[in-house]
C-alpha cells in the first residue's frame, strides 16, 4: 500500500469514527439528518474524491438514512435525491479538478527541467571554461618545457639561449615580435649590451638606442607593460627582466597585439622565475667551465683551451676565405730571472708580460699560455702590418717595462715569431711554423720579431 492510500485510509477512518460519535451523541431526529447531510461536504473535502469513494460515501449515508428514518421517510428520500443529483455534479468537478491537477503537474514538471536544463547548461560553460584554462595552462607548461630542454642542449653560449627563446616565443598567439638584450661585463672590464632578434638592421638600431643604457628598464624588477617604448610599432611592449648575476642578465621584450598585453604580462610572472633558474645555472656552469679554461697565474686561456679555439677559428676561415694571424713569444733568458730573483719573482715577471700582451690586443683576439714562458695569440681578419705593429708594440713594451726587487731594478725582453694562416695547411703545422719563426728571432740574437716565410 502506497503512503497516499493508507493517508486516504486514515482520513475515512477518522470520518467514520466522528461520525459514529456524533451520531451516538445526537438523539433528536434533526440532528441526525443534518449529521447524514453533512456527509457529504466532508466528503468532498478529499483531495482524491472520485466517483467510486463519493459512491461508497453516498450509499453509506442513504442506508444510515433508511436504518434511521425508514425506507420510504421523506428525510431518506431527500437524502437519497442530494447524493443522486451531487453524481454528475462530482464527475464534473472531479475532472476540472483532475485537469487542472494534470495542467499544474505538467507546469511543475516543465519548470523542474526548465532548472535542470538551465543547471546543466551552467556546468558545461564551467566546464567549457575550465578546459579553456587548463589547456592554456597545458600549453605554457609545454612551452615552459621546451624552452627548459632546449637551454639544456645550448648551455655555455648566450646567444643559443636567447635564440631558443626567442624561437618558441615568437611562435606564441598575439607576439608581433621579441627581441632580447643582455647585459654584461667583457674581459676588458667593459660593460656591452648584447642584442638577439630577427630584425633587420635599421629596425635593431632603433631599439638599440632606445633601450641601451634606459634606467627605467634596467630597474625594472618584474614584467611590466612599457608604454614609453611605442616609438617603434606603436603596439604594447611588454618587457620581462630576467636577472640571474654572473654575467646573465637579459631582457626579453615582446610587441604584442594590444589584447594580449595583460596575457603576457600575466606568462612573463609565470616564465621570469623558470627563466632566471635556467640562467642562473647556465651562468654558474659556465663560470666554472670559463675558470677550468684559464691559467691561474696569467689568467690566460690554457694551452688545450686554445688549440681548440684555434681549430675552429680555422675551419670558419676555410669556409668563408678569410685569414688569421699567431704570434708566439718566449721570454729571453727566463731561466736567469728564476736562478737571479727566484721563483716568485719569475711569476710576477710572467704575470706582468701577460697584462702587456692582453692589453695590446684587440677584443675578439684569443691569448693563451702556451708553455711555461712561452704565450700565444690568434689575431682573426688583420693584414700583415697590423699583427707586426701589435707584435712590436708589445715586445717594445716588455723591453721598456722595469722589474724592481729588493731595491734591485732589472728588464727582460721577448723574442717574436709570426705565422699567418694558410691554405691546406693544418693548425698543427701553422703552430709549427709560428715556433720556428721564434727561434729564428732566438737565434738571431733575441729581443726581435720575425714573420715565418715558406
Ligand atoms: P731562451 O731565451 O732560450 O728562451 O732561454 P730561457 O732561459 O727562457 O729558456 P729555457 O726553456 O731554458 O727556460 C725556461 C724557464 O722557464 C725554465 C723554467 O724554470 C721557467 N718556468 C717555466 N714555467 C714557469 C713558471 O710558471 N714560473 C716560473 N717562475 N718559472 C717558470
Ligand atoms: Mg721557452
Ligand atoms: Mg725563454
Amino acid at each position: 500500500m502506497n503512503n497516499k492510500k493508507s493517508v486516504l485510509f486514515l482520513k475515512l477512518f477518522f470520518l467514520l469514527l466522528c461520525f459514529i460519535i456524533l451520531y451516538s451523541k445526537v438523539n433528536s431526529d434533526i440532528g441526525r439528518y443534518i449529521l447524514i447531510l453533512m456527509v457529504m461536504p466532508m466528503a468532498l473535502l478529499f483531495e482524491q474524491v472520485n466517483l467510486t469513494l463519493f459512491m461508497i460515501i453516498s450509499s453509506a449515508s442513504i442506508a444510515m438514512a433508511i436504518f434511521t428514518f425508514g425506507l420510504t421517510a421523506y428525510e431518506t428520500i431527500i437524502i437519497a435525491a442530494i447524493f443522486l443529483v451531487s453524481i454528475p455534479m462530482l464527475s464534473v468537478f472531479s475532472t476540472k479538478k483532475s485537469k487542472l491537477k494534470i495542467n499544474d503537474g505538467l507546469k511543475r514538471k516543465n519548470d523542474e527541467l526548465k532548472f535542470y536544463k538551465e543547471e546543466l547548461l551552467n556546468e558545461r560553460n564551467s566546464l567549457v571554461n575550465e578546459r579553456e584554462s587548463l589547456e592554456k595552462k597545458l600549453e605554457r607548461i609545454i612551452h615552459f618545457y621546451i624552452i627548459s630542454k632546449d637551454l639544456n642542449k645550448n648551455i655555455y653560449v648566450p646567444r643559443n639561449v636567447a635564440n631558443t627563446v626567442l624561437n618558441i616565443l615568437s611562435s606564441r598567439q598575439g607576439v608581433e615580435y621579441c627581441l632580447i638584450t643582455r647585459r654584461f661585463v667583457n674581459k676588458q672590464g667593459v660593460d656591452r649590451l648584447q642584442m638577439f632578434s630577427r630584425l633587420n638592421e635599421a629596425t635593431k638600431k632603433k631599439w638599440y638606442k632606445l633601450v641601451n643604457g634606459n634606467k627605467e628598464i634596467e630597474n625594472l624588477q618584474k614584467p611590466t607593460i612599457m608604454n614609453k617604448l611605442f616609438e617603434i610599432e606603436h603596439k604594447p611592449v611588454i618587457v620581462w627582466p630576467v636577472i640571474a648575476g654572473l654575467n646573465w642578465d637579459f631582457r626579453i621584450y615582446l610587441v604584442v597585439k594590444s589584447e594580449y598585453s595583460q596575457l603576457y604580462v600575466e606568462e612573463g610572472e609565470i616564465f621570469i622565475p623558470h627563466l632566471k633558474l635556467s640562467a642562473k645555472r647556465i651562468g654558474l656552469v659556465y663560470e666554472l667551465e670559463e675558470k677550468s679554461r684559464i691559467d691561474g697565474l696569467t689568467g690566460l686561456y690554457l694551452k688545450r683551451y686554445f688549440i681548440e679555439k684555434l681549430n675552429s677559428e680555422y675551419e670558419r676561415v676555410k669556409r668563408y676565405g678569410t685569414n688569421f694571424y699567431l704570434i708566439m713569444l718566449d721570454i729571453d733568458y727566463f731561466k736567469k730571472v728564476n736562478d737571479t730573483y727566484g721563483h716568485l719573482v719569475g711569476d710576477k715577471v710572467l704575470k706582468e708580460i701577460a697584462h702587456i700582451i692582453s692589453s695590446s690586443v684587440r677584443p675578439g683576439d684569443i691569448v693563451g699560455r702556451y708553455g711555461g714562458e712561452e704565450f700565444i695569440i690568434l689575431l682573426p681578419s688583420i693584414s700583415k702590418e697590423a699583427v707586426i705593429g701589435i707584435a712590436e708594440k708589445i715586445r717594445k713594451t716588455v723591453e721598456k717595462t722595469v722589474f724592481k726587487e729588493n731595491n734591485i731594478e732589472f728588464a727582460t725582453t721577448i723574442s717574436i715569431g709570426i705565422c699567418e694562416y694558410m691554405p691546406n695547411t693544418k693548425p698543427t703545422k701553422l703552430i709549427d711554423n709560428v715556433d720556428k719563426a721564434l727561434y729564428e728571432s732566438k737565434k738571431k740574437g733575441r729581443n726581435r720579431t720575425t714573420i715565418y716565410n715558406l
